[in-house]
């Protein structure tokens, strides 16, 4: 297994839709192996394919929450039906959000507290999960990578000038960035 290098915005790949995994083989097992490893050294909660590189729809997750109930895997080719979004300001502290491909940086951003995802795993075996909260949330956010969607593309008006001010004073957004997890100081 190896660590990937992780593409900041700007990449072409986040910003298109990735397409269904159809070939399970051992090419599919390293990809994601070296995915687990990569969003486990960044550190990060979810990682999708996109973001390495792959326009493939597979994410990993990794979440302990509150009360140390810890839940691990990968999605592919997933579902996901959300609740509506909540009326309201996204809250500075309770909503804010990152994403390894805008490094280091948090928004906040207003997402479904409930959410069910479907998916297969390697072995292409469906698989459901019904969460709320902060999962529901890191679901949303992966699953919106798969579409080209980076949560950055939907902070409300204020955020999203702060953002792409980030951006910009970065020198991101244009193709072929990125950094690696444990070499470039990047992450968070
Ligand atoms: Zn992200």
């Amino acid at each position: 297994m190896a660590v990937l290098p992780i593409l900041i915005t700007g990449d072409p790949v986040l910003h298109s839709p990735a397409l269904p995994v159809v070939d399970f083989g051992a090419h599919l097992r390293a990809l994601v192996g070296d995915m687990f490893e990569t969003m486990e050294v960044a550190p990060g909660v979810g990682l999708a394919g996109p973001q390495v590189g792959a326009g493939l729809r597979v994410f990993v997750f990794d979440w302990t929450d509150d009360d140390g109930l810890r839940s691990r895997g990968v999605a592919i080719n997933p579902e996901l039906w959300i609740t509506p979004t909540p009326a309201g300001a996204a809250d500075e502290d309770e909503d804010s959000e990152g994403c390894l491909s805008v490094p280091g940086e948090r928004f906040p951003l207003l997402r479904s507290n409930a959410a069910i995802l479907r998916a297969v795993d390697l072995d292409g075996v469906p698989f459901e999960i019904t969460t709320t909260g902060w999962l529901a949330r890191i679901f949303q956010h992966e699953y919106d990578h798969l579409d080209g969607t980076l949560y950055v593309d939907r902070l409300e008006h204020a955020s999203s000038k702060a953002a792409s001010k980030t951006i910009k004073k970065s020198g991101w957004g244009k193709p072929g960035l990125s950094w690696l997890p444990g070499v470039d100081d990047l992450g968070e």
